[in-house]
């Protein structure tokens, strides 16, 4: 998927959290498009990837693209580390909900990800999606249509 609809994945992940937790949304929504980018580090020509291109090119190097940034293992090792800092609850939360929603679409592409990651099988739907084609604009156009429902009850505050 493209980095416009991991964005918007994020948000629309972390929206639907805020409607079950009692977490500060802004923060929650900031933290969790940082994690919906995050995993695409490994990749030079990202969003992410263009702001920290030495580190993208070494992440690369060594795992390759679509592997280790979109692994449990991935997801599970940022989890650890976040119980060695002392920040709002928010922030961990949105980054490892933006990461799973990242690790989510990505398995609806066609070349899906290694989410056991170092077992090499690929993950991905039964239905997949071409990145950037028209069907990646319909689910753009229903995480929309998600952040509209869940946002309405932040609004109303
Ligand atoms: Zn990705």
């Amino acid at each position: 998927m493209t980095g416009k609809t991991h964005v918007i994945g994020g948000i629309a992940a972390c929206m639907a959290v805020s409607q079950v937790t009692d977490h500060e949304p802004v923060l929650l929504l900031a933290a969790g498009v940082f994690g919906a980018l995050l995993p695409d580090i490994c990749h030079g020509g990202s969003k992410l990837g263009r702001k920290v291109p030495a580190l993208s090119r070494l992440i690369n190097g060594v795992f390759g693209h679509r592997t280790f940034t979109h692994s449990l293992l991935f997801l599970l090792l940022i989890r650890a580390a976040f119980s060695f800092v002392h920040w709002p609850a928010e922030i961990s939360e949105g980054i490892l909900v933006g990461i799973g929603s990242h690790l989510i679409l990505d398995a609806a592409t066609k070349n899906g990800i290694k989410l056991f990651y170092p077992i090499n099988l690929t993950v991905r739907f039964p239905v997949t999606v071409r990145t950037g084609g028209s069907a990646e604009s319909g689910i753009l156009a229903v995480l929309v249509v998600c952040i509209v429902y869940f946002g309405r009850g932040i609004i109303q505050l």
